[in-house]
């Protein structure tokens, strides 16, 4: 096969390069904190910011240099995005909880852009509209009537793209139409994790890197927990898990909750801008309808295609990754199919038994995860909704508190059913293909 690489290929995220990691920042470990937070992403640092600014001293804690997590690997797509189609949430619970649920997602969306632009972050944070790509007929009527019912109950807008029509937004004749849903926006994952690190340091967050916590024990009756870390131990009131597709084994009531799967993406090299706009003219984020989704959209800071998909394929190999995509990304635009890839990196994600992000208390020890693909906004949300919890402050409760946080029988936190689970999602996508 043909070298498919640039010569400064890089098995690391693209948007390390704008946005590298940081080293630990130096603090001394103190003998007790208000809260002590496990991770350093946008669900731990959101929380740390929001305490740090109502007083509170906090340390965040990550196994990893800060920001080394899902954060700063994403697709960087912001939206309203549910595992769970809202159509078949309000046949299976009924409207007002289906509708409860789409508003708090709603709010989630909308109060992380307001958040970004309200502290001035600057990371490419734009409502550059969603193309949904139909991967058959059946999942296009399928697509109409999701969005149909979200536009009835909620207001949301939306408009269908005959496969005719197709070509307005992409250069491909893969799919089977589409529908454009205008004010979903994305963002440049780095530089947001990167601002919001820096926010929450200057409001006197101490943050340590390649730090891992071992262990979270009650302190006593109200004395709040005892932390150990690989730097010492600690002391805090208030204690939050926030490591979502990182979830160690020596968390295990959170691990025997979260099934961690593995996210792939890659970068092109850049491209001649022409070039890029024929593929992608309204510089629209892309995913397809199927289960395990394909995705692509523009970079916001350079000429290049960046994609992902084959979700929990099981390759760690990087020249087997970009074989991989690369022939999703020659299948879906081939126009691109001589370009080469100058990153490809992986992250993990979260998925839940119930397919929903999940928010509680337990034991005392608050935590946010499950996200399912769609932290960027959630995470950020969860973070603040958990610190609002802490704090006693009577905000609004999220539709997501509610729900009790599943597992099964037996599960540990090593999801060996992922490859199957994979291949019954394709085998569901296929029944659909051909039902129609
Ligand atoms: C390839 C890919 C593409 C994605 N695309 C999108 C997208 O386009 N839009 C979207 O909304 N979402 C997307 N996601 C999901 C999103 O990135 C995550 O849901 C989100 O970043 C989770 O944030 P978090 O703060 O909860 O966890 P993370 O950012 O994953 O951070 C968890 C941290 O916990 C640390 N940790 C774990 N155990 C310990 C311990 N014992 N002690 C200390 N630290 C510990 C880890 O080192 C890690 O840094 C994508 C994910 C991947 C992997």
């Amino acid at each position: 096969m043909k070298n498919l690489l640039t010569t400064d290929f890089r098995n690391a995220p693209y948007w390390w390069d704008a946005a590298p990691l940081a080293e630990s920042t130096g603090d001394a470990l103190a003998p007790s904190y208000d809260a002590v937070i496990v991770g350093s992403g946008y669900t731990g640092l959101r929380a740390a910011l929001t305490l740090a600014r109502a007083g509170r001293s906090v340390a965040v804690f990550d196994k990893e240099r800060p920001g080394y997590g899902a954060s700063r690997r994403n697709a960087g797509f912001l939206g309203r995005t549910l595992k769970k189609s809202y159509v078949d949430l309000k046949a299976a619970k009924g409207a007002a909880y289906a509708s409860a649920i789409y508003r708090d997602l709603s709010m989630a969306y909308e109060s992380t852009l307001a958040f970004i632009a309200e502290e001035s972050i600057d990371c490419h944070a734009v409502r550059c509209g969603r193309l949904v790509a139909a991967t058959s007929a059946a999942h296009y009527a399928g697509l109409d009537r999701e969005l149909a019912g979200m536009k009835a109950d909620l207001g949301l807008p939306y408009a269908m793209l005959p496969r005719a029509r197709m070509r307005e937004e992409m250069a491909t004749d893969l799919y089977q139409g589409g529908a454009v849903i205008p004010d979903l926006g994305s963002l440049h994952p780095g530089l947001y994790h990167r601002g919001l690190m820096e926010r929450a340091l200057s409001a006197g967050v101490a943050i340590f890197g390649n730090c891992e916590v071992t262990a979270i024990a009650q302190a006593g009756q109200g004395e709040g927990f005892r932390v150990t870390t690989t730097a010492g131990e600690t002391r805090a009131r208030d204690v939050v898990v926030a490591t979502n597709g990182y979830t160690p084994k020596n968390l295990p009531w959170h691990a025997r909750r979260v099934i961690p799967f593995t996210g792939y993406m890659a970068a092109t090299e850049k491209l001649p801008p022409e070039l890029l706009e024929k593929q992608l003219p309204h510089r629209r984020t892309v995913i397809d309808s199927n289960l395990d989704i394909d995705f692509f959209r523009p970079a916001p800071d350079s000429p290049r295609l960046l994609f992902g998909g084959a979700t929990a394929n099981g390759l760690t190999d990087p020249a087997a990754i970009a074989a991989l995509l690369h022939g999703r990304l020659r299948q879906a635009l081939p126009d691109l199919a001589d370009v080469k890839l100058s990153h490809v990196w992986t992250g993990q994600c979260a998925g839940t038994f119930d397919m929903m992000p999940h928010i509680g208390c337990h034991d005392g020890i608050w935590y946010g995860m499950g996200y399912n693909f769609a932290g960027v906004p959630m995470g950020s949300y969860f973070g603040l909704k958990i610190a609002q919890k802490i704090l006693g402050l009577q905000a609004p409760a999220s539709a997501f508190e509610a729900a009790a946080f599943p597992t099964l029988p037996f599960y540990r936190g090593s999801p060996w059913f992922l490859p199957i689970a994979m291949r019954y999602f394709a085998w569901k996508d296929a029944r659909l293909a051909r039902s129609a």
